[in-house]
Protein backbone atom coordinates (compact mmCIF):
# COMPACT_ATOMS: atom_id res chain seq x y z
CA UNK A 1 0.00 0.00 0.00
CA UNK A 2 3.05 2.11 0.78
CA UNK A 3 4.40 2.04 -1.63
CA UNK A 4 1.63 2.30 -4.41
CA UNK A 5 0.97 5.07 -2.57
CA UNK A 6 4.74 6.54 -3.52
CA UNK A 7 3.91 5.13 -7.01
CA UNK A 8 0.97 7.26 -7.74
CA UNK A 9 2.82 10.64 -5.76
CA UNK A 10 5.53 10.39 -8.11
CA UNK A 11 3.27 9.58 -11.09
CA UNK A 12 1.27 12.77 -10.22
CA UNK A 13 3.99 15.07 -9.77
CA UNK A 14 5.59 13.71 -13.13
CA UNK A 15 2.28 14.66 -15.03
CA UNK A 16 2.45 17.81 -13.16
CA UNK A 17 6.19 19.17 -13.94
CA UNK A 18 6.96 17.12 -17.52
CA UNK A 19 4.96 19.48 -19.17
CA UNK A 20 6.18 22.83 -17.89
CA UNK A 21 9.48 21.93 -18.38
CA UNK A 22 9.25 20.05 -21.53
CA UNK A 23 7.43 23.30 -22.83
CA UNK A 24 10.65 25.74 -21.60
CA UNK A 25 13.15 23.55 -22.40
CA UNK A 26 11.40 23.71 -25.83
CA UNK A 27 13.10 24.06 -29.25
CA UNK A 28 12.66 28.44 -28.62
CA UNK A 29 14.57 28.30 -26.18
CA UNK A 30 17.68 25.30 -26.84
CA UNK A 31 20.36 27.58 -25.57
CA UNK A 32 21.16 26.53 -22.02
CA UNK A 33 24.00 27.98 -19.53
CA UNK A 34 26.83 25.67 -20.92
CA UNK A 35 26.42 27.04 -24.43
CA UNK A 36 27.57 29.84 -26.38
CA UNK A 37 25.89 32.93 -26.30
CA UNK A 38 26.05 36.24 -28.10
CA UNK A 39 27.88 38.20 -25.39
CA UNK A 40 30.97 36.44 -24.43
CA UNK A 41 33.36 37.79 -21.78
CA UNK A 42 36.31 36.03 -19.58
CA UNK A 43 35.86 35.08 -16.04
CA UNK A 44 38.12 38.57 -15.29
CA UNK A 45 36.13 40.90 -17.39
CA UNK A 46 33.16 39.86 -15.89
CA UNK A 47 34.51 40.45 -12.35
CA UNK A 48 35.99 43.39 -13.51
CA UNK A 49 32.42 45.10 -15.45
CA UNK A 50 30.08 43.28 -12.58
CA UNK A 51 29.77 44.62 -8.49
CA UNK A 52 31.08 41.34 -6.35
CA UNK A 53 26.97 40.82 -5.80
CA UNK A 54 26.14 40.82 -8.76
CA UNK A 55 28.99 38.98 -9.92
CA UNK A 56 27.79 36.14 -7.71
CA UNK A 57 24.10 35.56 -8.67
CA UNK A 58 25.01 35.71 -12.72
CA UNK A 59 27.74 34.21 -12.77
CA UNK A 60 28.47 32.29 -9.81
CA UNK A 61 24.54 31.14 -9.46
CA UNK A 62 23.95 32.17 -6.42
CA UNK A 63 20.49 33.38 -4.61
CA UNK A 64 20.15 37.62 -3.33
CA UNK A 65 18.42 37.11 0.16
CA UNK A 66 14.80 37.95 -0.40
CA UNK A 67 13.37 41.43 -0.01
CA UNK A 68 16.46 42.78 -0.39
CA UNK A 69 15.99 44.06 -4.11
CA UNK A 70 14.86 47.87 -4.05
CA UNK A 71 13.10 46.21 -7.72
CA UNK A 72 10.49 44.40 -5.39
CA UNK A 73 8.90 48.32 -4.87
CA UNK A 74 9.49 49.23 -8.79
CA UNK A 75 6.14 49.75 -9.88
CA UNK A 76 6.60 51.93 -12.48
CA UNK A 77 5.88 51.44 -16.58
CA UNK A 78 8.99 49.94 -18.17
CA UNK A 79 11.46 47.22 -19.08
CA UNK A 80 13.72 45.21 -16.69
CA UNK A 81 17.60 44.08 -18.22
CA UNK A 82 20.28 42.01 -17.75
CA UNK A 83 22.70 43.56 -15.29
CA UNK A 84 25.53 42.05 -17.63
CA UNK A 85 24.73 42.54 -20.95
CA UNK A 86 21.78 44.85 -20.90
CA UNK A 87 19.26 42.56 -22.87
CA UNK A 88 15.86 43.66 -22.49
CA UNK A 89 14.39 40.71 -20.14
CA UNK A 90 10.87 41.70 -18.83
CA UNK A 91 8.10 44.10 -19.51
CA UNK A 92 6.67 46.00 -16.07
CA UNK A 93 3.19 45.28 -17.20
CA UNK A 94 3.79 41.15 -16.79
CA UNK A 95 5.46 42.07 -13.02
CA UNK A 96 3.43 41.05 -10.77
CA UNK A 97 3.45 40.43 -6.33
CA UNK A 98 4.70 37.22 -5.51
CA UNK A 99 5.16 37.54 -1.97
CA UNK A 100 8.32 35.76 -2.53
CA UNK A 101 10.38 38.82 -1.60
CA UNK A 102 11.91 38.51 -5.34
CA UNK A 103 10.82 40.41 -8.25
CA UNK A 104 8.48 38.25 -10.24
CA UNK A 105 7.03 38.14 -13.71
CA UNK A 106 4.70 35.66 -15.63
CA UNK A 107 6.30 36.29 -18.88
CA UNK A 108 9.99 37.21 -20.18
CA UNK A 109 10.22 39.23 -23.21
CA UNK A 110 10.81 37.18 -26.81
CA UNK A 111 13.74 35.31 -27.39
CA UNK A 112 14.75 37.36 -24.21
CA UNK A 113 15.73 34.10 -21.55
CA UNK A 114 16.52 30.35 -21.94
CA UNK A 115 16.19 27.85 -19.21
CA UNK A 116 18.35 24.55 -17.91
CA UNK A 117 17.69 22.19 -15.57
CA UNK A 118 19.20 23.15 -12.38
CA UNK A 119 19.77 19.90 -10.08
CA UNK A 120 21.42 22.14 -7.39
CA UNK A 121 20.44 21.84 -3.51
CA UNK A 122 18.95 18.44 -4.36
CA UNK A 123 15.75 19.42 -5.97
CA UNK A 124 15.18 19.74 -10.01
CA UNK A 125 14.63 23.69 -11.00
CA UNK A 126 14.21 25.12 -13.97
CA UNK A 127 17.46 27.83 -14.21
CA UNK A 128 17.02 30.86 -16.06
CA UNK A 129 19.36 32.87 -17.91
CA UNK A 130 19.83 35.32 -20.20
CA UNK A 131 19.77 34.54 -23.69
CA UNK A 132 22.32 37.24 -24.17
CA UNK A 133 25.38 36.59 -21.95
CA UNK A 134 23.85 33.09 -20.48
CA UNK A 135 24.15 35.13 -17.19
CA UNK A 136 22.16 33.12 -14.57
CA UNK A 137 19.01 35.16 -13.68
CA UNK A 138 16.89 32.77 -11.18
CA UNK A 139 14.10 30.38 -11.48
CA UNK A 140 10.58 29.57 -13.21
CA UNK A 141 8.33 28.03 -11.20
CA UNK A 142 4.76 26.78 -12.47
CA UNK A 143 2.64 28.16 -9.97
CA UNK A 144 2.44 31.84 -11.35
CA UNK A 145 -0.55 33.72 -11.87
CA UNK A 146 -2.26 33.97 -15.57
CA UNK A 147 -2.16 33.74 -18.69
CA UNK A 148 0.81 31.45 -18.47
CA UNK A 149 0.61 30.19 -15.45
CA UNK A 150 4.49 30.49 -14.85
CA UNK A 151 6.44 32.57 -12.05
CA UNK A 152 10.04 34.26 -13.01
CA UNK A 153 11.59 34.15 -9.91
CA UNK A 154 14.19 36.48 -10.59
CA UNK A 155 16.74 37.96 -8.34
CA UNK A 156 16.95 41.75 -8.53
CA UNK A 157 20.57 42.25 -8.53
CA UNK A 158 20.59 40.61 -11.79
CA UNK A 159 18.47 43.06 -13.46
CA UNK A 160 18.61 46.58 -13.76
CA UNK A 161 15.11 49.03 -14.31
CA UNK A 162 14.53 51.79 -17.35
CA UNK A 163 11.32 53.98 -16.60
CA UNK A 164 9.11 54.49 -19.99
CA UNK A 165 9.50 57.74 -20.36
ZN1 LIG B 1 22.72 39.16 -20.14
Amino acid sequence: MGSRRQFLVILASAFGMVPVVAWLTGPSTVRTAGGSFPVHKSDEEWRRVLTPAQYRVLRGHATERPFTSPLNREHREGTFSCAGCARGLFASATKFDSGTGWPSFWRPLENAVGTSVDQRLLMVRTEVHCAGCGGHLGHVFGDGPQPTGLRYCMNGIALNFEATL
